[in-house]
C-alpha cells in the first residue's frame, strides 16, 4: 500500500475547514489538501426530520456533519461584528478582526450570498439602543447578512464545487478522525477510519482541527492524550421563545437580530438573546446522535416565511474550580427535558409556567401563538430547568416586554431545552497554533468560535499562517 501523504489535512468540512481550504488554494493552488469528515458530501445530506418532523437519530447526523458541517442547514446569518459569534477578539485586534470578516464575507458574496446588510440604519439602531438602555438592557449593534436556510445550503454548496472540481483539494466522506499522530513535538498525521473500512493512517506537514460542536470532545480527548491544556468554557442554557412576528418586527425590520443582554434581577446573571429568526421555524437537533435540544431557522424563500419569530433566551455560566464538565452539565439539564417528554422537545406557554402549571394539549390548542415545531411535548419547564435558570428568565422576558410589549404574554411559547456550549477552548497562540508544532484547531471545536463567520475568519487566519 502507498504511504498517503499531503499538505494539508482539515478535519472536518465546516465553515472553518471549509475556509482553510479555500485561502489555501488562493495562494497555492497546487497545494495538496485532504478534507474529511464524518458526515457525508453535501448533496448527499438529507435529514428526514426537516420533512417528518420526527428525528429517526441518523448517524452521522446530516444536520450538523458533512461538508458544510452546522452550517448547511443553519439560517445562514453572517454576522460582521467581531463582537458576536465567537471570542477571535482574543486573538487579534479590532482592525485586523473586522478586515478579515470583511475579506471573508465577500468570499460568501462571490460564492452567491444576498447582498442585502440588515442592521446598518445607524439613525434607527441608535434609537432602539437608546430605547433598550433606559431599561438596563444592552443592544449589541451588529450588520447581518442573511442568506436563509435555503441559500447557505447552495452558497456552501457552490465552494463544494469549486474546491473539487479547480484545486488540488480532494474530501472524504464519512470517513472519522481517531488518533493524531505526533512525533518530537511536530504533527504527523492522523489515522483515519472510513465507514466499512480498515483504519488508515495518512502523514501531512499541517494538520488543522476544526471539528466543530460535534466533534469537541474529540478533540479535547486527543489534546488531553497528546498533553495540550484546554479550559473550561462556558455554558449557555436556556429557552426557544417563539411569538407572533407582530410583537418583534419592530425590532426585527432594522436589525434582522436585536441582540440584547440583560443581567438578571435575583442573580444577576448574564441572559441573552441568541439566533433570532423572523418568520422562521421552530427546530430540533441532536447531539451524539441521541439528546434532543431545540433550535430555529428561517428560509430567505418569502413562499416558507411563518407568521412567528423565534429566538434563544440563554443563561451564560462559567463554572469554576472544581468542576470541569460544563458540556456535560448542559447535556444533563437536556436530557431532564428529553426524559419528560418522551425523548423530544418540551413546549409551555409563558402563562402557565407563571401560573405553576402544565401546558397541555387543550391549553396549547388555545394559544395565540401556533407552535411552528409540531412535534413538541407540551410540559412544564420547571420539572427541567434549575430555578437560578428559570427566573433569570422570565426575568429577562419582563425587562424585555418593554422593548417588544406582548413578548411578556400569556400565549408566548417557551421550548426547551436550548443549550448552547463554546467547547473547552484549547491552547493555542495567536495563529490559532496549539503547542504541537503544524497542528492547529480552529472553528467551535475549538472553543474560539460560535458562529459561522468568526469560524470562517479562524480558517483564513490559518491557511495564512501555513503558506
Ligand atoms: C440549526 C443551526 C443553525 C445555526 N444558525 C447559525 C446562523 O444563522 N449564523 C451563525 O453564525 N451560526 C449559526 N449556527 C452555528 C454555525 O453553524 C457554527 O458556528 C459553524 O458551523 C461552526 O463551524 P465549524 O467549522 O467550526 O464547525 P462545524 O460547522 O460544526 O463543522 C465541523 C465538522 O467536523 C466534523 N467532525 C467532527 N468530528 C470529526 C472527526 N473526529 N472526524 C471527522 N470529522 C469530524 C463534523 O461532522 C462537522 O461536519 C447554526 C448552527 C445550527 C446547528
Amino acid at each position: 500500500m502507498t504511504k498517503q501523504e499531503y499538505d494539508v489535512v482539515i478535519i472536518g468540512a465546516g465553515p472553518a475547514g471549509i475556509f482553510t481550504a479555500l485561502e489555501l488554494s488562493k495562494r497555492d493552488r497546487d497545494r495538496r489538501v485532504l478534507i474529511v469528515d464524518k458526515g457525508r458530501e453535501i448533496r448527499k445530506r438529507n435529514c428526514p426530520a426537516r420533512k417528518t418532523g420526527k428525528c429517526v437519530n441518523c448517524q452521522p447526523c446530516a444536520i450538523v456533519s458533512g461538508w458544510s458541517g452546522a452550517g448547511a442547514f443553519s439560517d445562514g446569518k453572517l454576522s460582521l461584528s467581531p463582537e458576536v459569534g465567537g471570542r477571535i477578539l482574543d486573538y487579534m485586534d479590532r482592525k485586523e478582526a473586522e478586515d478579515l470578516i470583511q475579506y471573508a464575507d465577500s468570499i460568501y458574496l462571490r460564492f452567491g450570498a444576498s447582498s442585502i446588510i440588515h442592521g446598518l440604519n445607524t439613525t434607527r439602531v441608535d434609537e432602539i439602543k437608546y430605547e433598550a438602555q433606559k431599561y438596563n438592557i444592552r443592544l449589541i449593534p451588529c450588520g447581518v447578512r442573511h442568506l436563509g436556510t435555503d441559500k447557505a445550503f447552495n452558497v456552501l454548496m457552490r465552494m463544494y464545487d469549486y474546491l473539487i472540481s479547480e484545486t488540488h483539494t480532494e474530501f472524504r466522506e464519512l470517513t472519522t478522525a481517531q488518533d493524531i499522530l505526533v512525533n518530537k513535538g511536530k504533527v504527523e498525521g492522523v489515522v483515519l477510519q472510513k465507514k466499512g473500512e480498515a483504519p488508515q493512517t495518512v502523514y501531512c506537514e499541517h494538520l488543522v482541527l476544526a471539528p466543530g460542536r460535534d466533534g469537541a470532545e474529540w478533540l479535547s480527548d486527543q489534546a488531553g492524550k497528546i498533553g495540550i491544556r484546554t479550559f473550561n468554557n462556558e455554558v449557555d442554557i436556556g429557552v426557544r421563545v417563539e411569538v407572533p412576528n407582530a410583537i418583534m418586527d419592530h425590532l426585527t425590520k432594522d436589525l434582522y437580530e436585536a441582540k440584547m443582554i440583560y443581567y438578571s434581577d435575583t442573580f444577576e446573571n448574564k441572559v441573552r438573546t441568541f439566533c433570532m429568526n423572523p418568520g422562521g421555524v421552530v427546530s430540533e437537533e441532536h447531539y451524539d446522535g441521541k439528546i434532543a435540544v431545540v433550535n430555529g431557522h428561517s428560509y430567505a424563500d418569502p413562499k416558507l416565511k411563518t407568521d412567528n419569530t423565534n429566538f434563544a433566551v440563554l443563561v451564560s455560566t462559567r463554572f469554576t474550580e472544581p468542576f470541569h464538565q460544563p458540556i456535560e452539565y448542559g447535556k444533563y439539564v437536556a436530557q431532564l427535558g428529553n426524559m419528560l417528554t418522551g425523548g423530544g422537545i418540551m413546549v409551555q406557554r409563558l402563562g402557565d409556567l407563571m401560573m405553576g402549571r402544565r401546558t397541555d394539549a387543550s391549553r396549547l390548542r388555545k394559544s395565540v401563538t401556533i407552535p411552528t415545531l409540531t412535534s413538541a411535548v407540551p410540559g412544564d419547564l420547571s420539572y427541567v430547568l434549575p430555578q437560578r435558570y428559570l427566573t433569570s428568565i422570565t426575568e429577562t422576558m419582563k425587562a424585555f416586554d418593554k422593548l417588544a410589549p406582548g413578548l411578556y404574554g400569556r400565549d408566548t411559547l417557551l421550548y426547551g431545552v436550548e443549550v448552547k456550549f463554546y467547547s473547552s477552548k484549547v491552547e493555542v497562540n495567536n495563529q490559532f497554533e496549539t503547542e504541537v508544532q503544524n497542528m492547529y484547531a480552529i472553528g467551535d471545536g475549538a472553543g474560539v468560535t460560535r458562529g459561522l463567520m468568526q469560524a470562517s475568519v479562524t480558517g483564513i487566519v490559518v491557511a495564512r499562517n501555513i503558506i
